[in-house]
């Protein structure tokens, strides 16, 4: 009996992909393994997350590297970092915040669903622009002394300040920059684009197309904010004489070990440590252009099972080396039903078949195959084909 038969929970077909609330991506035997070895062996944590670091930092071109619970712990233990450098008296103060600055800036255009992280780190957001057009002296004229970052989440879909030019104005002020590239792989290559365009810290899902574990993420950037935010992420039920880095509070740079941070709360253990960096150095070795090519044949073959007539009407989108997607439209009229009703049957249905429902509104499914394994394809097709096929007989029936 399966975990999910023992607790009687019952499977789907993700067509949605590496979604947090369906499960994210499968996990590859090779990073089980090394999750598995992981936890038979003690380490310290440290060290363990310092080698990783080192592999994080080759991959991305940074000085240092992190692994954090994912993206969004990512994005609010880098906030923290900003907020407090390596002073362990503001470390321990946070998410109260005297004495430190706490502004972070971000382009209104740019404001989205995980900018919570940065206020659950105890910073404030402040936005400049238009919702649909921001300009760079509005960047300027919003830094000040409070100013702890500024957040860059790449939208791709509005004209807003660049990133270079975001970076330019920022550094002009002393003010790091934080990327949220959570969702920016693939293409591979933009492992390394943020940190070569100028960012303080990048961070990324490691649950996503880097089929990591689930709860991972990756942190790379700047070494002394890199180290701010293991001092606020990491156990510190420590002692100066035996703490790994003792040396730093001999040599002056820390006046003593912080105490738990505000990022404790986020902990990974070793076997997600040990996951990730193997998924990572994967996730490097892939054929990319064979992954894009599957995906799109996946693709072709659930178009190819549907009809024109039931209603629907198919659009293949892709884009600078992302994950190509299908998008359904659905004909009201002839469909007769809602996509959110389509979805719900879906959904419902067994198999139970979930795809991305973020267009819905606008009657269109998407479906995304990088979550698909052989064979689901066609289970989406039929699935999609038959819940059309019904709705199609009831418009007629309601006709007559
Ligand atoms: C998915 C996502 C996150 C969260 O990533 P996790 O690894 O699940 O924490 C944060 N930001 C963006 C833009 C995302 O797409």
């Amino acid at each position: 009996m399966s975990i999910y038969e023992q607790l009687g929970v019952r499977p789907l077909i993700n067509a949605v992909g590496p979604a947090t609330r369906i499960g994210g991506m499968r996990l590859d035997p090779e990073v089980l393994t090394a999750m598995r070895e992981a936890s038979q062996d003690f380490v310290r944590i440290d060290e363990l997350q310092e080698a990783a670091g080192r592999v994080i930092a080759e991959a991305t071109g940074a000085e240092a590297g992190y692994v954090t619970a994912g993206a969004a712990a990512g994005v609010m233990l880098a906030t923290a970092a900003c907020m407090t450098g390596t002073d362990p008296v503001l470390i321990n103060r946070l998410p109260e915040r005297e004495g430190m600055p706490y502004e972070v800036v971000i382009q209104r255009t740019q404001r989205y669903d995980y900018d919570h992280a940065v206020r659950a780190a105890g910073a404030t957001l402040v936005e400049v622009g238009y919702p649909d057009l921001v300009f760079g002296y509005e960047v300027e004229a919003a830094i000040n002394e409070r100013t702890a970052a500024g957040l860059y989440f790449p939208v791709h879909t509005r004209p807003e300040v660049p990133l270079e030019e975001f970076v330019a104005i920022a550094h002009r002020h002393g003010v790091p920059v934080i990327v949220d590239a959570a969702l920016e792989v693939p293409p591979v290559e933009n492992l390394r684009a943020f940190i070569a365009a100028g960012a303080d810290v990048v961070v990324f899902s490691g649950g996503k197309a880097i089929a990591g574990p689930q709860a991972s993420g990756i942190v790379c950037g700047r070494a002394d904010l890199i180290r701010a935010i293991a001092l606020h992420h990491q156990d510190m039920d420590v002692r100066p004489q035996t703490w790994t880095y003792r040396h730093l509070i001999e040599t002056g740079i820390l006046a003593g070990p912080p105490h738990h941070g505000i990022g404790r709360a986020l902990k990974v253990g070793k076997e997600e440590i040990a996951g990730l960096v193997v998924a990572l150095q994967r996730y490097l070795g892939r054929d990319h252009a064979a992954d894009q090519q599957r995906w799109r044949s996946t693709l072709d073959r659930i178009a190819g099972e549907l009809e024109p007539g039931d209603g629907v009407r198919t659009e293949f989108r892709s884009g600078r080396g992302t994950v190509p997607t299908l998008a359904v439209h659905l004909d009201r009229e002839t469909v007769g039903r809602s996509a959110y009703a389509i979805l719900a049957e879906l959904q419902d249905g067994d198999p139970r078949i979930f795809v991305n429902e973020e267009q819905a509104w606008q009657e269109t499914l998407v479906i995304n195959p990088i979550a698909l394994r052989d064979g689901e394809d066609e289970l989406v097709a039929r699935a999609l084909a038959l819940v059309l096929q019904p709705a199609k007989r009831r418009t007629h029936a309601t006709t007559y």
